[in-house]
């Protein structure tokens, strides 16, 4: 008997409006949630009148991408196993009730998971610290595959509510654009901590119109424009990153990020002012976090503040402004750093405009007398040529600017940010990325969960992981074969999961060799899918070459107006379509391409995985935070020398896991005598493989979509070099190592020692880490745990 089955009968029986046997799985994950909701409120609420009168940390992003909410809840309240036997009482299985729960899927990719992830780690370590971003109505777009071609739907996630979102109508704001004044509702998650009373909040902000309903309009006929004005409203929070394709696009976006900020601005001022009476020490109360440039917004918003409704000089505000932000850049590439057209910001926030033109101004003063030349000083401007430059304005006015990790802060400070490293070395710092042991070990992977607190003796590496270095060398024969038979029963746990999801058949007994993340031509799941390619005309032209059977996963995304990203997805699926219908290499190799790649998909991968492929080209990657994931699993990383990989290489040693390709230091050199036909000529098998996309044996469907990656390999264009992310060159390497990973698992023992180090030394990787060094080096924050 279970004490929580009264009320899980009760509350999902008040939500089912029916018998507890006519409830069905998806009203007991209601019940079940809203049973959990019930039992932290007090806890939620002491915990923000705890963080309202001390210094603290507000992290600005517009993206969170939480995944599902109610297992890492139910363990972190201590709730599994009632909630396991209550739900026994009412015949129903957990994992069950927990699939029924959407992805909280408000983010792209591993900028919006990194919040995640922080969040959860703030949250664990007592940390006064909030999440701020935009409730979208539609998350990321729902992926499934037609005819082999991605197609996409609205993710609507929580169309009929959600049990952890909680609307808090009276902290609402207004936030004034010239065309319409809009309230901002506060709606808020709680994110509560392993092995602690705090319960933080994640606050997501949603756009409603002044006026409840204009019935005159309504009722004097003029139902369009009544309906036109709700509409126009409600698009500031319909879905992540609107097409900007187009002027008007551009527009809902800058939009979509002075809304958020502005109302998260305003409910700091307001609670500093409440709590301390006086603005001039908000910077000794507030660090606010700026994850990429989406926010960037928040430092006009900031002066405006203070010196419009608080009567503050500009000297005063700057002061304050500049000692209250920090920001994290995710990119290397100038280009991908967002402008905007001035006349937006004219447009819609004249106020705001006149600011960034006087931070412009005064930037302009400051290099110029610090004897910059004119055109060093234009590039660096807030405002040059008609646009706004985001990342300059958080450069300029962020006490901080962080990389994600060791080589991208190296590669920022030389390259891309080389002239404000000149300017402000001290702003400089890394802080390698990191993810959550709870979700992404403890929840996901029970059976290893289990192994690693016997071999310690306590669970105290769930929040401490660091002290898996200290069992290291327990790696006795007994626990090595313990963790391979974890493997075996988590892939057959994986081959459950896809069978009842897509009604797909895998192998079991097979290298778990996969790629999970965004499609994006750097990150080259191209190169993935072309050794794939090759190995299968080996085997057509052996058919006896004796191979360890390897099951190929991928799952990715392409954005929707990604064209080349979207081909490779249908090359996948046409290299998939081949190799899994050959009889000559079907119990050899297969790929599966699972749909729809989310946070939950992931917990149900990365589990059962053998290698986890990071071969993006080298000095592309920030950071990656995937590695890290399959990493804690057990799964030996296959990459290139870029973003994160690198420190993960560091930590186990080259001998525990496979690095093949280009350095990131060698590729300018490399790419100046580069001529990629060459290189297929000269590397055997190649031909073959390029020639496959375009000969008939792959079928895009006479789309030409397949010619066209040939001809970005091989020509370029006139705006782009041929294999810009140097696929072909990195082939062979690429090859040789994948081949000789293959081989060394034969070695049963063996490789469960190289998994078990990856495993005992992943403590850097935890966001733990990450966090503790933000709160240390950056915000200044100490713990503030309640009782
Ligand atoms: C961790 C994660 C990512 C980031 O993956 P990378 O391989 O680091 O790009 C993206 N999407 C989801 C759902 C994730 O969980």
């Amino acid at each position: 008997m279970s004490t929580i089955d009264q009320p899980l009968g009760a509350f999902t029986q008040a939500n089912s409006g029916a018998s507890a046997a006519g409830s069905s799985p998806n009203d007991y994950w209601w019940g079940l949630s809203q049973l959990v909701m019930s039992k932290l409120g007090t806890n939620w609420e002491h915990t923000r009148e705890r963080y309202n009168a001390t210094r603290r940390g507000s992290y600005f992003s517009a993206e969170f991408l939480m995944g599902r909410a109610l297992l890492n809840n139910l363990v972190n309240l201590g709730l599994v196993n009632e909630a396991r036997d209550a739900l026994a009482a009412y015949g129903l299985d957990l994992t069950e009730v927990l699939e029924q729960e959407p992805d909280a899927a408000l983010g792209n990719g591993g900028l919006g998971r990194l919040a995640a992830c922080f969040l959860d780690s703030t949250a664990a370590m007592d940390l006064p610290v909030t999440g701020y971003g935009i409730l979208y109505r539609y998350g990321l777009f729902k992926q499934s595959f037609r005819d082999g071609f991605q197609h996409e739907e609205p993710d609507p996630w929580m169309e009929n509510g959600n049990p952890f979102v909680i609307r808090r109508a009276s902290e609402q704001q207004l936030v004034h654009f010239t065309d319409m004044t809009v309230r901002a509702i506060p709606y808020d998650m709680p994110i509560t901590g392993y092995g602690t009373h705090n319960v933080n909040t994640l606050r997501l902000w949603k756009a409603e119109p002044l006026e409840e309903f204009d019935y005159d309009a309504f009722n004097s006929q003029r139902f369009t424009d009544a309906i036109i004005e709700r509409e126009r409203v409600g698009d500031i929070c319909r879905v992540l990153y609107p097409n900007d394709t187009t002027y008007d696009g551009k527009v809902l976006r800058v939009r979509q990020q002075y809304f958020f900020v502005s109302a998260s601005l305003q409910h700091l001022v307001a609670t500093h002012l409440a709590e301390h009476g006086d603005l001039a020490t908000f910077a000794n109360f507030n660090a606010i976090q700026l994850n990429d440039t989406h926010p960037v917004l928040a430092i006009p918003e900031l002066m405006r503040i203070l010196m419009d409704e608080h009567g503050f000089g500009w000297d005063e505000a700057w002061e304050i402004v500049t000692h209250t932000f920090a920001y994290t850049n995710h990119t290397v590439l100038a280009e991908a750093l967002e402008t905007w057209e001035q006349s937006i910001f004219q447009q819609l926030f004249p106020r705001i405009w006149d600011i960034v033109a006087e931070i412009d101004r005064r930037f302009r003063i400051d290099l110029a007398g610090r004897g910059f030349d004119q055109g060093k000083i234009d590039y660096m401007a807030p405002v040059h040529d008609g646009r706004v430059h985001m990342a300059w304005i958080a450069c300029y006015a962020a006490f901080s600017i962080n990389g994600v990790a060791a080589i991208h802060t190296e590669i920022l400070k030389r390259d891309t940010l080389h002239d404000w490293h000149d300017v402000w070395p001290e702003k400089f710092n890394n802080k390698t990325n990191g993810v959550t042991p709870r979700r992404w070990l403890n929840n996901c992977n029970r059976r290893l969960a289990g192994l690693l607190t016997d071999v310690l003796g306590s669970d105290a590496w769930v929040k401490n992981l660091d002290l898996l270095a200290g069992i290291e060398d327990h790696a006795t024969p007994d626990v090595l074969r313990r963790l391979t038979e974890i493997k075996r029963a988590n892939k057959e746990d994986f081959a459950t999961w896809i069978k009842a999801r897509d009604g797909v058949d895998v192998p079991v007994d097979a290298i778990y060799d996969v790629q999970i993340k965004r499609l994006h031509e750097y990150k080259r799941q191209l190169l993935n899918a072309f050794y794939i390619l090759d190995l299968y005309f080996r085997l057509k032209d052996n058919p006896s070459l004796d191979v360890v059977p390897r099951l190929f996963i991928f799952g990715a995304k392409a954005a929707p107006g990604y064209k080349r990203a979207k081909a490779i997805i249908k090359l996948i699926n046409e290299v998939g379509r081949l190799v899994n219908n050959d009889p000559d290499t079907r119990s050899k190799i297969q790929v599966l391409f699972v749909e729809n790649y989310n946070v939950s998909p992931a917990e149900h991968i990365i589990p059962a995985a053998d290698i986890s492929e990071q071969i993006s080209t080298a000095g592309k990657e920030a950071s990656g935070t995937s590695n890290m994931k399959f990493m804690m699993n057990g799964a030996l990383t296959l990459g290139t020398m870029d973003g994160a990989n690198v420190e993960i290489v560091d930590a186990v040693g080259r001998e525990n896991a496979y690095v093949f390709g280009a350095l990131e230091e060698e590729l300018p050199e490399l790419k100046r005598n580069y001529h990629p036909r060459d290189v297929v000529a000269q590397t055997p098998g190649l031909q073959r493989v390029v020639d496959a996309l375009t000969n008939g044996t792959l079928d895009d469907a006479g789309t030409g979509d397949f010619h066209d990656l040939v001809d970005s390999l091989l020509n370029g264009s006139s705006w782009e070099e041929p294999d810009v992310y140097y696929v072909l060159g990195d082939f062979a390497s690429y090859r040789e190592a994948r081949d000789r990973m293959a081989e060394d698992y034969r070695d049963v023992e063996e490789w469960a020692r190289k998994a078990w180090i990856n495993i005992c030394r992943s403590g850097r990787f935890s966001s733990d880490r990450t966090i503790r060094d933000y709160a240390n080096e950056i915000w200044h924050l100490a713990p503030m745990p309640v009782d």
